[in-house]
């Protein structure tokens, strides 16, 4: 008889290369795009091989990370002003494998210029009309821009830009299960605009 024994760290964890990784591989301060909608946005980006993102408002650079595991050869330049969030995303990389993401101290759309021209835009924070224009123009040929919104303002924005320029415009509500006492119940997540579209 053939005996195989399979014995599990207590903190191994599945880290796939397709986006929508657990929330609880990236070190955040709460202000991260969650797994959920993650996975929705990197599925609107189309990560492809050898390809450039820009990841606008980067933060704790999920969205450029899991950019870079999609598809070999894949580059991402994070753009976030806070230090303390470029720190984070830097340890993030580092820890998710991969180190080679650019960190731009500066914000959109002055720290746009002269970086080269990305194959998909993603912008986290900062949008504005002015921050659209800068990258729409720098977009490449058939390359995509996905904008997230959670307040009311930057909504605006969105509903704004859509009306001008087209694309899908989506709304993603999370629901988590978790503790309610000794009972369960629906925790939600501050729902997310999406608006997508193709150059
Ligand atoms: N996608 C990020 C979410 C970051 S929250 C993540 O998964 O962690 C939005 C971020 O946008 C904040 O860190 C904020 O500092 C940054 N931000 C705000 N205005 C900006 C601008 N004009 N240019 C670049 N970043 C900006």
């Amino acid at each position: 008889t053939l005996a195989v024994e399979c014995i599990a760290a207590p903190d191994a964890a599945l880290v796939p290369r397709v986006p929508g990784l657990d929330d609880t591989l990236f070190r955040s301060d709460g202000t991260m795009t969650k797994q959920e909608v993650r996975a929705a946005t990197l599925a609107k980006l189309m990560p492809m091989r050898g390809a450039l993102l820009w990841d606008i408002g980067s933060g704790s650079g999920s969205v450029g990370i899991e950019w870079m595991r999609a598809a070999r050869y894949a580059r991402a330049i994070g753009i976030e002003p806070r230090a303390d969030r470029r720190a984070m995303a830097a340890e993030n990389a580092l820890a998710l494998g991969t180190p080679r993401l650019e960190l731009v101290d500066g914000e959109a759309p002055a720290a746009l210029e002269g970086l080269d021209a990305p194959d998909a835009i993603f912008i986290g924070g900062g949008l504005s009309p002015e921050v659209f224009e800068a990258c729409w123009s720098a977009l490449r040929p058939l390359g995509r821009l996905v904008a997230n919104a959670v307040t009311l303002e930057s909504e605006a924005e969105l509903v704004a830009l859509h009306a001008r320029h087209g694309g899908q415009l989506a709304r993603i509500a999370v629901h988590r299960a978790e503790p309610v006492g000794r009972l369960t119940g629906w925790r939600p997540f501050m729902p997310v605009t999406q608006w997508s579209l193709v150059k």
